[in-house]
């Protein structure tokens, strides 16, 4: 019997793990695939306070380093599904676990496009991931689709290895930092195709470019592309816990800045629920506001 039971190793669920250990609680932390969450992809985090420059890899390591020097218990196995009761079990791929208070923490991962080949060319020239691709384009001309800080940041890593980066965004605004924007802007090898919706993946077993469309002018731009780095947000995975909490219309647990999801002793930390800002800062916090809560049940 663990007194904390939390899903997902990423900031959330690290830092609530920190929390519940120093509760001086039983804390079990489960992670499908490896620990740190999305923030591991990122090259350098320069808004985290405190910390002028980090890489992602560095943070998160830094995190879980802290959970289990604390006493966290860490499994990698994938969370099948939880039932609620006096107490909640937690089934996963190899056991079985009973706990206390459980804390959702599974973030969110990213969002298709929805071109048709997309899947299939993941691997021949499509990525989610330019830190984790980027350099098997090392001289090639690549396309970045997005226009959040993810795209920014992606096309500034790029920009380094590449020959060029089209940054495709569907707006001739940003929704990511103007900074960010600005140093794009002044990079010679970057060139912004604003207005513009990507509609086609070009090249038969791997992508030689992709067809674009103005949305003002409808014009049709095929541009030379070996590599394409989809950034168009995130979405939650939420589903196996819909018998015990709440979703939104958007697939994310409700819950409030409490980190409370109506149903006692579950909370929801992080990017898998409804809020507004979805940060590096807020996830942490998140982390520490629902291990609070969660050591008191
Ligand atoms: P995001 O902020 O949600 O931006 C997604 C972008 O993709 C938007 O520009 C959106 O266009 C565009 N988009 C969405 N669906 C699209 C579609 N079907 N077709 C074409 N374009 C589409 O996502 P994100 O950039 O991954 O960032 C997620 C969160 O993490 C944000 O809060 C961000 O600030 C944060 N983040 C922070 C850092 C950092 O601080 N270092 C780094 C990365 C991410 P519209 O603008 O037109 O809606």
């Amino acid at each position: 019997m663990y007194d904390m039971i939390i899903i997902g190793a990423g900031t959330a669920g690290l830092t609530a793990g920190i929390y519940g250990c120093r509760a001086g609680k039983k804390v079990l932390i489960l992670e499908q695939t490896t620990y740190g969450g999305q923030i591991i992809n990122t090259p350098d985090i320069e808004n985290y306070p405190g910390m002028a420059h980090v890489s992602g890899f560095q943070f998160a390591q830094g995190l879980y380093e802290q959970a289990i020097g604390l006493g966290a218990e860490y499994k990698p196995e994938k969370v099948l599904s939880v039932t609620d009761g006096d107490t909640k079990q937690v089934k996963t791929s190899e056991n079985e676990y009973e706990c206390k208070a459980l804390i959702i923490a599974t973030g969110a991962k990213n969002r298709p496009l929805g071109l048709e080949r997309e899947q299939e060319m993941v691997g021949a020239g499509v990525s989610y991931c330019a830190t984790c691709d980027g350099a098997f384009f090392r001289k090639k001309d690549v396309a970045v689709i997005g226009g959040g800080n993810t795209a920014l940041e992606d096309a500034a890593f790029l920009s380094n290895y590449c020959n060029r980066v089209y940054i495709i965004h569907r707006r001739d605004q940003f929704r990511g930092d103007e900074k960010d924007v600005a140093v794009l802007r002044e990079k010679e090898n970057v060139s912004f195709v604003l207005d513009s919706v990507a509609t086609e993946i070009l090249g038969e077993d791997m992508v030689t470019g992709l067809r674009v469309k103005n949305v003002k002018t409808d014009e049709i731009t095929d541009l030379q592309v070996s590599g394409i780095f989809i950034a168009i947000g995130q979405m939650p995975d939420n589903q196996i816990f819909t018998d015990v909490v709440s979703l939104d219309d958007q697939g994310y647990i409700i819950a409030d800045e409490t980190c409370e999801t109506g149903t006692p002793g579950i909370y929801a930390a992080g990017d898998c629920r409804t809020k507004g800002v979805r940060q590096l800062t807020t996830a942490a916090a998140d982390g520490a506001v629902a291990a609070l809560a969660a050591a008191k049940v």
